[in-house]
């Protein structure tokens, strides 16, 4: 028996079982160590991972992004580059709390407190300790390298520390500011919620709303009333005012009842009066019934946003309660009457609707207006309402006073930042530029519990005093250092400080932090920025310790790696961390965190819905892996376009199975032949060299524009283009290379396993960093086992380095193959099989395939090419949905004269027709040959087959036949490929033994050739 060289592999992958044990393999061997260990010192490629919101174990939305991380890591290992590979989690906010609250099943910031603030916060932390455990076991299984155990966690004091310097410095320039504004607010939560967090995906929701049309009587004009229209019941106790739009027209109803023409342009009118009119009209409020609205004059004022799309064309008013009408108060001198409280509850001067939510006082004010006549109409009204990100409940607009950062001197900043910042897809970068064009001040205060403390101490002196770090605060602290485990609450709101200006104890405020400063800092905070001295586990400090080793490094570092030079999260990031990280950094330094940015969309159900764990269409992580393996989730992710949604699932995965399934067949065959013949690979003569028979060379440049190719694709960080030229690769290697080369594998020809093995292993370099499992399991058999001294990973073997591809030679093959394809689908067409021999291919319009007139005859099965007209009838129609767009009007006149017959064929597969140049895509060619002939064409070629077929074809045919039969009778009798077999035939098929036995014989490898009397066809082994 020969020497097995490599192992022999089974028929398909089990990718779930050999990625556990590359996973275990890798551990074992420290590769990952030994790869970051090579590197060291090599040209820096820093990356940034943007922290995950530790609450969950590891989704396959997450996994999406911590791929790309991956592969691009993966991929600059290979090239040498030295990294940093720091995993991030963000501990902080409303997401952790909300989470802790469910699970106490708390639903107000009252039982919190009851429950106490240092148990509360101990829960959080624990829920991060557990989310952070979920999500490294999940990274790791999907293969991700990180530096795990030296992670940066948001909620280390040292990040807080970070984060208190840039509030002071934003205080320092005269930025930070307290806003006294209407704002979106959500009661449940009990706090406002910035610009930002609107912006994201899921707060608007489709909701339906009361509809209601109201009558406010005018106080100077009898039997005369405003209409409004109102979709938040809740709101008209707070209404001081009604607005009309002044060029527009008004008119009274026969029932008294103002309301703008244009929305009822149907109806009688008794007077029309143009809006400025009715400007200064007073009239009695809907509740002046209460005390806070019969303290109130109201009055028609005018605005020249008033909408008359919808409504009535008169805007109720309520200042306490919307944003816009928050602005009108101050335009028009207002009164602000804010009716409900943080809970969204009524005040107790609101009577009776003291202590009702927003949602149960709606019935009541319903029944109320009607009761006292003042309801004109009620239904329903279903739109986009934006609801709670973290809660889910509907938000209302409150008045609250927050601490802003004004950003009026910081957007032009922010902008030259951005436009020095390479972004893939560009589209990306012209919304992030929309955003910041668009943006309003930065809302960072949250009046919550577990979060980043604001270091803002008001004293009652007027002087704003701002903490910028631990130090600063130990020196002013009156007291409270001894209890002070952690720089956040509650142990923080225990240190009063003394103002610097009065010399008073101040308290903190009791708000904490906009979670995206914690996540905007980490380009300082991780890497020492201004930080004098390196500290070893420097940022292990506060909720942190315990959790990782992170140093804290020194300035110096700081410089190194800074900026980011490439930084990669989904679309939404670009208002949330993209945004605040350009944010805090232009404040800092004034320049771009990041140099390229990879952003992608969303990611959906197979068919495009949303994932939900209560749809039931939710794939948990830990199911992918087990059903479809990590490689198989990785080429997901790495096809997509990242400009598009990605819909995943397990029908995808499949098909992807069946492509990476063709890798294996080829090494599979690989291993076959080279095993029977002990074939020997060199690693250090990689490349095959010596005499080359065509189709090897061929095979070596096509590898060479492979790796080429797949280099320019990671450069640009477009994974899906990698993956688009290994289906290209692959199909030349199997569909092409391996099937024109059968025969010399039967034969075990050196070179034509050298340039295979060779071919096999580039690819397996190159495809590495995306599906790091796969190749390294068939790494470890075709290389690393088979050649003493190759690396025994293939992350420690380096990028492959090729000599530029021959393209001349690479395109003559592709018009080869073309022709192929071609004469194939003729084929198809004729309804004639390939086994079938046939006199005469015509080839015409293929430049450069003239030399290969051997290759083609023996690929199709004919006797003979020829180079020529091929003489048919040419039918072309226009391609509607392309050519349509783009003719218009025109169209009727090209379609007409191409049914005609009146055109042009031009090169290139082109026609002119009615005096237009028409593209091959914006055309249907239909050919149809002289009798006798199967014709077919694209993009300018055109083949035709002769199908006549005589004694001789349909013999050679049966002889072709017979082959296949006995070929499938001795895989399935599991003869090895070198077996010898005695092969018996029914007399029937004589004449074929008499005209093709040798040739038989030789391709089914038969030492004997029988005719038997009569009945089947058997073998025997020799
Ligand atoms: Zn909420
Ligand atoms: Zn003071």
């Amino acid at each position: 028996m020969a020497e097995q060289v490599f192992q022999p592999l089974p028929t398909v992958p089990d990718h779930p079982s050999l990625e556990e044990e590359v996973l275990e393999w890798w551990e074992r061997e420290g590769i990952f160590d030994r790869l970051r260990e090579r590197n060291r010192g090599g040209p820096i490629f820093s990356f940034i991972d943007g922290p995950v919101t530790a609450n969950k174990t590891l989704a396959v939305h997450t996994a999406w992004g911590r791929t790309l991380k991956d592969v691009f890591q993966r991929y600059k290992a290979l090239r040498g580059f030295d990294q940093r590979y720091q995993n991030g989690f963000d501990c902080q906010g409303l997401w952790i709390e909300v989470g802790v609250e469910h699970e106490l099943g708390f639903n107000s910031k009252r039982e919190i407190e009851e429950y106490g603030l240092d148990k509360f916060a101990r829960k959080c932390r624990d829920a991060v300790v557990w989310s952070a455990e979920e999500l490294w076991k999940g990274s790791k299984r999907l293969g991700m390298w990180m530096d795990w155990g030296n992670d940066y966690f948001t909620f280390s004091d040292t990040n807080i520390e970070y984060v208190w310097r840039f509030l002071k410095t934003v205080h320092e320039r005269g930025w930070l500011v307290m806003g006294h504004r209407s704002t979106e607010w959500c009661p449940r939560c009990g706090t406002s919620l910035s610009q930002h967090e609107l912006s994201q995906s899921g707060v608007y929701q489709e909701r339906l709303d009361p509809s209601l049309f109201v009558r406010f009587p005018v106080l100077d004009r009898h039997g005369e009333s405003l209409v409004i229209w109102t979709t938040t019941p809740w709101t008209l106790p707070a209404n001081v005012a009604a607005a009309v739009k002044p060029d527009a027209e008004y008119g009274r109803r026969a029932s008294g009842e103002w309301v703008a023409v244009a929305l009822y342009p149907d109806e009688d009118y008794e007077e029309r009066l143009p809006g400025s009119a009715l400007v200064g009209w007073r009239y009695s409020g809907p509740f002046d019934t209460l005390p806070p609205g019969a303290a109130v004059e109201h009055r028609v004022i005018p605005w020249d946003e008033v909408t008359l799309d919808q409504g009535t064309g008169i805007v109720h008013i309520a200042p306490g309660c919307g944003g816009e009408d928050f602005e009108l108060s101050k335009v028009h001198d207002l009164p602000v009457l804010m009716p409900v409280d943080e809970s969204g509850r009524f005040y107790d001067d609101y009577g009776w609707l003291h202590g009702l939510s927003t949602v149960e006082a709606t019935d009541q004010i319903v029944g109320n207006l009607g009761e006292r006549g003042l309801l004109v109409q009620a239904t329903t009204y279903a739109h986009p309402y934006p609801h709670c990100w973290r809660c889910d409940t509907p938000l209302i607009f409150r008045i609250a006073d927050d601490w802003l950062i004004s950003v009026r001197d910081l957007r032009q900043q922010m902008l030259d930042a951005n436009a020095t910042v390479a972004w893939t897809p560009e589209y990306m970068g012209k919304r992030m530029d929309d955003w910041l064009r668009n943006m309003g001040d930065w809302n960072i205060s949250r009046r919550r519990y577990y979060g980043l403390p604001l270091p803002f101490y008001p004293c009652a002196c007027g002087h704003l005093n701002v903490i910028g770090s631990r130090a600063e605060l130990e020196e002013r602290a009156l007291g409270g250092l001894d209890q002070l485990e952690e720089l956040r609450r509650p142990w923080i709101d225990r240190v009063p400080i003394g103002c610097e200006a009065c010399g008073e104890p101040v308290e903190r405020v009791l708000e904490v932090g906009d979670v995206w400063l914690d996540a905007g800092i980490v380009p300082f905070s991780t890497l020492g920025w201004q930080n004098p001295e390196w500290v070893p586990q420097g940022y292990a400090t506060g909720a942190a310790r315990g959790l990782t080793t992170a140093d804290l490094p020194d300035h110096a570092y700081w410089e190194q790696w800074f900026p980011a030079d490439w930084v990669s999260e989904m679309r939404e990031q670009i208002r949330l961390w993209f945004y605040s990280q350009l944010f805090m950094s232009v404040v800092l330094t004034g320049r771009a965190p990041f140099r390229q940015v990879l952003g992608y969309e969303k990611m959906l159900d197979e068919t495009g819905r949303e994932m939900h764990g209560s749809w039931g269409n939710m794939i948990e992580a830990e199911d992918a892996f087990a059903r479809m393996g990590a490689d198989v989730m990785r080429w997901q992710y790495c096809a997509q376009l990242p400009s598009q949604n990605l819909l995943f699932g397990f029908h995808a995965a499949d098909q992807i199975k069946g492509k990476l399934l063709r890798l294996w067949n080829s090494v599979t065959f690989f291993v076959s032949y080279a095993n029977i013949v002990s074939f020997r690979p060199s690693w250090t003569e990689l490349e095959p060299g010596g005499e080359l028979r065509p189709l090897d060379r061929w095979l070596v440049e096509r590898t060479h524009a492979f790796v080429k190719d797949a280099e320019a694709s990671y450069e640009a960080f477009l994974a899906n283009d990698v993956i688009r030229h290994f289906e290209a690769y692959l199909d030349d290697l199997s569909n092409w290379y391996i099937r024109r080369s059968r025969r010399r594998f039967w034969n075990g020809e050196p070179e034509a396993l050298e340039t295979l093995w060779y071919a096999l292993v580039q690819a397996l370099r190159v495809v590495a960093p995306l599906m790091p499992f796969l190749t390294e399991h068939l790494w470890r058999n075709l290389v690393a086992g088979a050649c003493a001294d190759a690396p025994a990973s293939v992350f420690l073997a380096p990028w492959p380095e090729v000599a530029d591809p021959d393209r001349a030679l690479l395109a003559e093959i592709a018009g080869v193959r073309a022709v192929v394809e071609l004469a194939r689908s003729a084929r198809g067409e004729a309804g004639i099989k390939n086994r079938q021999p046939l006199r005469k291919l015509v080839i015409e319009g293929a430049p450069g395939v003239e030399s290969h007139a051997d290759e083609i005859a023996d690929e199709l099965n004919v006797k003979e090419v020829e180079f020529g007209p091929v003489e048919s009838e040419l039918r072309v129609k226009p391609n509607l949905p392309v050519l349509g767009p783009k003719l218009g009007k025109e169209l009727g006149a090209v379609r007409a004269a191409l049914a005609a017959g009146e055109f042009e064929e031009l090169p290139g597969g082109r026609f002119r027709a009615a005096g237009r140049e028409l593209e091959p895509d914006e055309v249907l060619v239909e050919r149809t040959g002289r009798e006798g002939w199967a014709v077919a064409s694209a993009d300018g070629v055109a083949v035709a087959l002769e199908k006549r077929l005589d004694d001789e074809l349909r013999l050679e045919a049966d002889a072709l036949d017979l082959i296949r039969t006995v070929n499938v009778m001795r895989k399935d009798a599991g003869l090895e490929l070198t077996d010898r077999i005695v092969l018996t035939v029914p007399e029937s098929l004589a004449a074929v033994v008499d005209q093709f036995g040798d040739r038989v014989k030789s391709e089914v490898l038969a030492v004997e050739l029988r005719t038997g009397r009569a009945g089947d066809i058997s073998i025997e082994k020799a």
